[in-house]
């Protein structure tokens, strides 16, 4: 559980590398688009797939929710408000064109990053630089 929010995240980190493993290439931290009040982890803009590493704990997985029995009423409120906002941000991008891939810190990376290259080469009609 890590209750600390990071930039570069371990498993961020290892699903970047199988990313480039695959032969891809991405912008990380960036927000898919302008309008968006929302970075995504990893950005092809020309396919538009946009990729979020969601921390089991932050994000309130199914698998490892672990509610903190401390200011339980508080980690609530903002573990649903977390979970809330990235319906919404998934909502915004499907209506603007975009595919929202969510992978959870504990997915296997490499399977991961070949469901994110499938998805960006269907989307990826000619072979343009992403
Ligand atoms: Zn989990």
């Amino acid at each position: 559980m890590q209750r600390q929010r990071r930039k570069d995240t371990a498993p961020e980190r290892a699903l970047r590398s199988a990313l480039h493993r695959q032969g891809l290439r991405f912008r990380v931290h960036r927000r898919p688009d302008p309008t968006l009040r929302r970075q995504a982890d990893i950005v092809f803009a020309s396919a538009k797939v946009a990729v979020f590493v969601n921390g089991c704990f932050w994000h309130g997985c199914q698998e490892h929710a672990t509610w903190p029995r401390a200011n339980a009423d508080w980690w609530r409120a903002k573990i649903e408000g977390n979970r809330r906002r990235d319906l919404e941000t998934d909502d915004w991008l499907t209506h603007a064109g975009w595919l929202p891939i969510r992978v959870w810190e504990h997915d296997d990376m490499n399977s991961a990053a070949e469901l994110v290259a499938a998805a960006v080469r269907s989307r990826t009609p000619t072979r343009s630089v992403t």
